[in-house]
C-alpha cells in the first residue's frame, strides 16, 4: 500500500464515491466473508460503500482487493508518485482530511443513531441529507453540514481526478 494511503481511506469509506464496480475476474470471497453485499443491474456489479474491508483508513483485503482498487489513484497520489508534490505536503492534506471525515461521520452517527439505515444510502452526501430530512434544523447539525461541505471541499480541489487529466 502506498505510504500516503495509510490511515486515508477517503476512496474506500464512502466519502468520495457510492460504490465499487467489481470485475468476473475478482475474487469476491474475502469481501463475502466479511458481509459485503453485491448487486448486479445492466452497468455493473458492485458494492456499496463504505467498504467493509477499509478498517482506520487501511484496506484489510489489500493482496486480494478487486481491480478498480489495483487501478485507482486519487490525484493527490498521482502528483506524488510523479514527483511533483512532496509526500510530506501531501500527508498534511491527507490528514487534514482524514481528521475531518473522522469528525463528519461520528457527528452523523451520533445524529443517526436512532434512525434505520438502508442499503444504497451510506454515501457521506446522502447521508447528510437523510439526517437533515429526519431530524430538522439544529446546532449540532449544522457544525456537521459545514464541516461534510468543508470535506467535499478539499476532496474536489486535492483528491478527484479531473476527466481532463
Ligand atoms: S484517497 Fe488517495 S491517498 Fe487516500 S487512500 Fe485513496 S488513493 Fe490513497
Ligand atoms: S477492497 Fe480495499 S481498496 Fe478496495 S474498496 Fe475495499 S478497502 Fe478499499
Amino acid at each position: 500500500m502506498p505510504t500516503l494511503c495509510v490511515g486515508c481511506g477517503l476512496c474506500c469509506d464512502g466519502s468520495m464515491f457510492h460504490a465499487t464496480d467489481l470485475q468476473p475476474s475478482d475474487d469476491r470471497a474475502p469481501l463475502e466473508a466479511l458481509g459485503t453485499v453485491f448487486v448486479t443491474d445492466i452497468h455493473s456489479t458492485r458494492f456499496e460503500q463504505p467498504c467493509p474491508a477499509q478498517v482506520g483508513g487501511c484496506c484489510t483485503n489489500y493482496e486480494k482487493r478487486p481491480t478498480m482498487c489495483r487501478s485507482y489513484n486519487c490525484a493527490l497520489l498521482v502528483q506524488v508518485e510523479a514527483g511533483e508534490l512532496d509526500e510530506v505536503d501531501a500527508r498534511v492534506v491527507v490528514d487534514a482530511a482524514a481528521a475531518l471525515r473522522d469528525r463528519v461521520h461520528a457527528g452523523l452517527a451520533a445524529l443517526e443513531a436512532d434512525g434505520p439505515r438502508m442499503l444504497g444510502s451510506q454515501h457521506l452526501t446522502q447521508r447528510v441529507v437523510r439526517v437533515q430530512q429526519q431530524r430538522g434544523s439544529s446546532p449540532e447539525l449544522s457544525l456537521v453540514v459545514d464541516e461534510a461541505l468543508q470535506l467535499q471541499a478539499m476532496i474536489a480541489e486535492h483528491f478527484t481526478v479531473n476527466a481532463e487529466e
